[in-house]
């Protein structure tokens, strides 16, 4: 592919890392390179600390009124759409995500430039009454320096969610994209500069997490970290940034439940089931990939819902009438090989797929994967799979399925399906995630920016998206006045 940025963005430029190093970047369509990117070492984060800090304590963007920040986020918004497409086929080429998806996704994330560009003029401090002689109020100002790391499962959306509400509140980014997908990344840099971001205010660097993770995590210059990605590496992000207390929000796995209560509308359920647990082939935080069926509608759900599966398209996702594209690469490919495997020596039975699809002899193709006979103890049932595997595990009552579906170490997403408007509102309650759908596979964040995202348990550490991610990238000052009385 010609024309597209390779290398990092330090302070308002595209320049070589310091070590002058690069890495391949390939597509999981048919392997193939796709290009040469810049290789950010700890020298190339240090150097965009200095100039994040720099720009922060210069203040040229947190001084700004709120509603000229919103104005250059507004010009970020239309950037994006104006390279909708172009954006849209790299992000495909490089992840393998359907075009259709990557259309989506892109627009999307303009929608969260468009809200963040209108939300800070919305989203102040308090008066708090304390008496006569007194006056005491609060505001909330950026955090500072913000370094954000962000997945290769939704590169271009995850890296919206996460620079247009740091950006709006005034703090200064270093956004490290993941290895894998990092061009759509440096995309939205060049957006971000030609939409009149200073220079210093957004930095992206491409480089490996696991030399650099630690890096961020104890660097001084560096007063909050953001981080999407797996349950492990959030750990260890808090770990580094805990010597220097940093503030540490956390987007990470899930191991989503989704309940088929015996009345609700099978054929729906199970229709959604698909989407629910392959979208993204099965390469989705959210992915609802345990589906618990009341045992009397057990057989007809499993028929059902494989015979959706059998119509769910996977082939070439540069494809407008693809469902699913190849896994990410061939090492994810062999990750959720050996998971299957695993699942089946412990008795499970595939109901359908379990390997590369017939026909698609090259690329990382994984055939959507149903498993029966699966008990919640099994590692298939617990352990997040990354991949389009879903497995099925009957239940008998209420209370039990609210003790299945937490018995998980995540809390993240799920689904309940009944008529029984009582029912669902109980176990929509007893179930402890972060976010939880009714008769729908969707999440709230499919309708927009609007509502909050994250986990309970090991699925994260505090919400994105809506006015809660502005408390992400804000600290809370409070004024006290004695008023001479
Ligand atoms: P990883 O945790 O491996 O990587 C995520 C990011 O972290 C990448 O940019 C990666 O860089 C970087 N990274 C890797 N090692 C370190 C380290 N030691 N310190 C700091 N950063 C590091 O996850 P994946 O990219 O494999 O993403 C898949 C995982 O993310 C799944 O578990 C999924 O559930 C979770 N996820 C959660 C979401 C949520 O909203 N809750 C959303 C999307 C994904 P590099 O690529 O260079 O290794």
């Amino acid at each position: 592919m010609t024309g597209i940025e390779t290398r990092l963005l330090i302070d308002g430029k595209f320049t070589d890392a310091l070590s002058c190093r690069t890495f391949s970047t390939e597509s999981p369509i048919d392997g193939c390179k796709i290009a040469d990117v810049a290789c950010a070492g700890p020298e190339d984060v240090d150097r965009a600390a200095v100039a994040a800090r720099k720009a922060f304590d210069a203040a040229p963007w947190r001084k700004l009124m709120p509603s000229e920040r919103g104005r250059v986020l507004r010009k970020i918004a239309d950037g994006i759409r104006g390279r909708l497409d172009a954006i849209a086929e790299v992000e495909t080429r490089n992840g393998g995500k359907t075009i259709a998806n990557s259309k989506n996704e892109v627009e999307a994330a303009a929608g969260v430039f468009d809200y963040y560009s209108g939300a800070m003029d919305k989203f102040f401090g308090e008066t708090i009454p304390m008496g006569h002689g007194v006056l005491d109020f609060t505001f909330r100002e950026p955090v500072g320096v913000v370094a954000q790391i962000t997945p290769w499962n939704f590169p271009f959306l995850a890296a919206a969610w996460k620079v247009a509400p740091a950006l709006a509140t005034g703090c200064t980014v270093i956004l490290k994209p993941a290895s894998y997908t990092p061009l759509t990344a440096l995309m939205l840099g060049r957006i971000a500069l030609d939409a009149g971001v200073p220079e210093g205010v957004l930095n992206v660097l491409p480089g490996p997490g696991a030399k650099l993770g630690e890096h961020i995590g104890r660097h001084p210059l560096i007063d909050k970290i953001a981080f999407t990605g797996e349950t492990r590496t959030g750990a260890g992000l808090i770990k580094a940034a805990a010597d220097g207390i940093k503030r540490v929000s956390l987007e990470l796995g899930g191991k989503s439940p989704n309940i088929i209560f015996a009345d609700s509308d099978i054929a729906k359920a199970a229709a959604a089931a698909v989407k629910g647990g392959f979208g993204n082939a099965g390469q989705s935080c959210s992915a609802r990939t345990r589906v618990f069926v009341e045992r009397p509608v057990h057989d007809e759900f499993v028929t059902a819902f494989s015979q959706a599966t059998s119509r769910y398209k996977v082939g070439d996702p540069l494809d407008p009438a693809t469902d699913m594209g190849p896994l990410v690469s061939d090492a994810q490919w062999r990750n959720v090989k050996a998971m299957v495997e695993d699942g089946s020596a412990a008795g499970a039975h595939i109901v359908c797929g379990g390997d590369r699809p017939a026909g698609l002899t090259a690329g990382s193709y994984f055939a959507p994967t149903i498993m029966t006979d699966v008990r919640n103890d099994m590692r298939i049932a617990r352990e997040e799979v990354f991949g389009p595997v879903v497995v099925v595990v009957p239940f008998d009552s209420e209370e039990e399925v609210v003790r299945l579906a937490n018995d998980s170490e995540y809390g993240l997403n799920g689904s309940i399906w009944t008529r029984d408007i009582g029912r669902a509102l109980r176990v929509a309650r007893d179930v402890r995630t972060g976010m939880i759908s009714i008769n729908s596979h969707g999440s709230s964040s499919r309708y927009g920016t609007y509502a909050p995202f994250g986990g309970y348990r090991k699925s994260g550490l505090g919400r994105e998206l809506g006015m809660y991610a502005l408390s992400l990238y804000t600290e809370v000052k409070n004024v006290f006045i004695d008023l001479g009385d």
